[in-house]
Order: structure tokens, then C-alpha cells, then sequence
């Protein structure tokens, strides 16, 4: 299939001087599904923008495999887009909806209408939808016009697809699905595709590798678990897996967190420091273990598990652990707990 590499290099693009792209390389390999993932505002979708033509970079270029892409128009640039907001055509039912990028082309570019029509049987059967192409968009639940859209990005048979937030406005369980849906439709199809998405389940779930971007510019990429485990800088190790960022001090080969102190990695240089912990990064422990003692300020419920917020020291903010199935503190109660990670970041001092 014809899909190629993905190349941007020193991209920047600002919107009345105000850059919203500040100097981006990403390299996409052909056929691979890369997640661009970060907060509201930090690049995602003007990168996606800029990528797919849609906007001109103000600086950099973009390639497609080995051609500079970077003055192509989009209709010529081959890309296939879904997004969030990307409505189908109400007045065109399924089958009218997946075909028609096909039927507007040129007549010298148009498939014959056998063709058409056997293309759409094909792409109703990928995004499993057969049985439905006389339906209205209307007839259709949230989910299946996703897959319509889906499909009818396919039909142009792109070089490369784009999608942004496609099931950002899709409740959690059918997000959920399409997510599984899509990652199977991928390693069938093997498109290059880039995913905006703010929803990092869905970026680590899904994704090859995963782009994380702040303020216009990517702070990491790598494997969900590279990224997950090894996050590059301060600012992925808060923003992944629901990190608590404590104010730390590294001294003489320990890391002092309130009136506790843990050896220090050996690598970790003298003075302040930040600490990102996650639920799972602390566990029970028992006193004779040297656990920290902690006192309970809460128990809450998160999805399957249930977690308690602890208070490690007098000024700094609870942290929470995931509870044992057989463990039952209450609020108040003095808890032991151990460090399973320290992912310790020196302060920057500006
Ligand atoms: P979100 O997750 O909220 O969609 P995002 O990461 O996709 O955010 P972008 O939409 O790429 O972020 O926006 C990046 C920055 O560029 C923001 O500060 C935004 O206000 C600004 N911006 C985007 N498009 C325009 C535009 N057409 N005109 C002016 N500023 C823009």
C-alpha cells in the first residue's frame, strides 16, 4: 500500500506572533500510529493542521516520505482527516457519504461506478458497518458515524491519516471500544497515522509511540513505555499517569520529603528537586521494613480500586496510594508506606 513517512523539521507557526508551534521535529515511520498527547493549547491541533496543509507553517518544513511537502496543497497532499467535529453529510446516507471523495474527482481521476461501489462494499465491511450504507447519518449512533467517518476517510486511499480527538465527544465505554477498534483497523490497514487526543489512556493504549507536547513544542516521544516509565523532564513525569509533584530537597546521598529521607539515587545532584509519584509508586509497608509514616487524611473510590490520601509531612500536599484489597485504614490512622519509584527531577533555577 501506498503510505509513507511522516518528517517535520524545526516547524513553526504563529498566530499574530503568538507561536503555537515553537520549533517541532517529529519523524513518522510509514505505517506507524503516533499519538500527539498534551494539554489544551500545547500545538496538537495546529501540528495536525500543519501536517495535513490545512495551514501554512510560518517556518520548517514538512515531508512525505522523500518529497518536501511542506507547499503542497492539501488536495494534493493525500491525506485522510477525521475529526471530532467532522459532520458527515446529512443529506447523504452511508454508502453517498464513504464515496464521496471519490465521485467529486476530475472524471480523467473517478473511478468507474462498479468500482465505487465495490470500494465502499469493502471499506463497510473494514469499519464494520455492512448492512447499514442505506442508513441516514441521523439512523446512526455516535460510534458508527465515527466508523463512517473512518471509512470515508479510507476511501481516497491516503497516504497518511490524521485524527483529531475522533471520539472526543463519545462516552467513555463506546470510546473505549473504538479505541480496541481502531487499533485493529490500523495493524490491518497499516496507514500512517497521527492521533490528537488530550486522553493519555487512550494515547498509551493505542499508539506505537507518543508524542508529548507543552507549549508548542514536543517534550518527549517514545514508547507508551518509555514515556510511562522513563518520562524525560518534569514537566511528562507530572503530566503521565496522574502524578503528584512534591517539592524535595537531595542532600549528602538522601532525598528529604518532609521529615522523612529515602537514600538518593546516584546519580541525583545536591538541592531542591521535584518528586512525581503515583498511586502505585507507594505501597504498604510495615514498620520493621522502614516504611515512612504517613497519617490518613481520606479514602475515596477510583474506578476498581480504592485509594487513600496521605499526608507524608506537615506543609506538603496528601499523596495517594492504591489500597490492598485487605487493607482498611480510616481517616486519621497512622499508615507505613514504602517508595517503589523515585522519578526525582533537580529544580530548575531560573
Ligand atoms: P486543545 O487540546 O484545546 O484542542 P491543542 O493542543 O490542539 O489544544 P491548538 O489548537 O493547536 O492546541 O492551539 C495552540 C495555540 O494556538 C493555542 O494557544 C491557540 O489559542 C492558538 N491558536 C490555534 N489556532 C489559532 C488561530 N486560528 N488563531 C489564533 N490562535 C490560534
Amino acid at each position: 500500500m501506498d503510505t509513507v513517512a511522516i518528517r517535520a523539521e524545526g516547524l513553526e507557526k504563529r498566530f499574530a506572533g503568538t507561536p503555537a508551534l515553537a520549533g517541532v521535529d517529529l519523524s513518522v515511520e510509514a505505517g506507524e500510529l503516533v499519538a500527539l498527547l498534551g494539554p489544551s493549547g500545547s500545538g496538537k491541533t495546529t501540528l495536525l493542521r500543519v501536517v495535513a496543509g490545512l495551514e501554512q507553517p510560518t517556518a520548517g518544513r514538512i515531508f512525505f516520505g522523500g518529497e518536501d511537502a511542506t507547499f503542497v496543497p492539501v488536495q494534493a497532499r493525500r491525506v485522510g482527516f477525521v475529526f471530532q467535529s467532522y459532520a458527515l453529510f446529512k443529506h447523504l446516507d452511508v454508502a453517498g457519504n464513504i464515496a464521496y471523495g471519490l465521485k467529486v474527482r476530475p472524471r480523467r481521476l473517478r473511478p468507474s461506478g462498479t468500482e465505487i461501489r465495490r470500494r465502499v462494499a469493502d471499506l463497510l465491511d473494514l469499519v464494520q458497518l455492512s448492512g447499514l450504507e442505506r442508513r441516514f447519518p441521523s439512523q446512526l449512533s455516535g460510534g458508527q458515524r465515527q466508523r463512517v467517518a473512518l471509512a470515508r476517510a479510507l476511501a481516497v486511499e491516503p497516504k497518511v491519516l490524521l485524527l483529531d480527538e475522533p471520539f472526543g465527544a463519545l462516552d467513555a465505554k463506546v470510546r473505549r471500544d473504538l479505541r480496541r477498534w481502531l487499533r485493529d483497523l490500523h495493524d490491518r490497514t497499516g496507514h500512517t497515522t497521527l492521533f490528537v487526543t488530550h486522553d493519555q489512556d487512550e494515547a498509551l493504549e493505542l499508539a506505537d509511540r507518543v508524542a508529548i507536547l507543552a507549549h508548542g513544542r514536543i517534550e518527549q516521544i517514545g514508547t507508551p513505555d518509555e514515556v510511562y516509565d522513563h518520562p524525560a523532564s518534569a514537566f511528562v513525569a507530572g503530566f503521565i499517569g496522574d502524578a503528584l509533584r512534591l517539592p524535595v530537597t537531595v542532600e549528602r546521598g538522601v532525598v528529604r520529603i518532609g521529615p522523612h529521607a529515602v537514600p538518593a539515587p546516584a546519580a541525583a545532584p545536591s538541592g531542591p528537586a521535584a518528586l512525581f509519584l503515583r498511586p502505585r509508586d507507594l505501597v504498604a509497608a510495615d514498620v520493621r521494613s522502614g516504611g515512612l509514616a504517613t497519617t490518613v487524611v481520606g479514602v475515596r473510590r477510583a474506578g476498581p480500586a480504592r485509594r487513600a490520601e496521605l499526608r507524608l509531612g506537615d506543609g506538603l500536599p496528601p499523596v495517594e496510594i492504591e489500597l490492598p484489597a485487605d487493607v482498611s485504614v480510616a481517616r486519621g490512622d497512622t499508615m507505613h508506606v514504602a517508595l517503589r519509584a523515585l522519578r526525582l527531577f533537580p529544580e530548575r533555577r531560573e
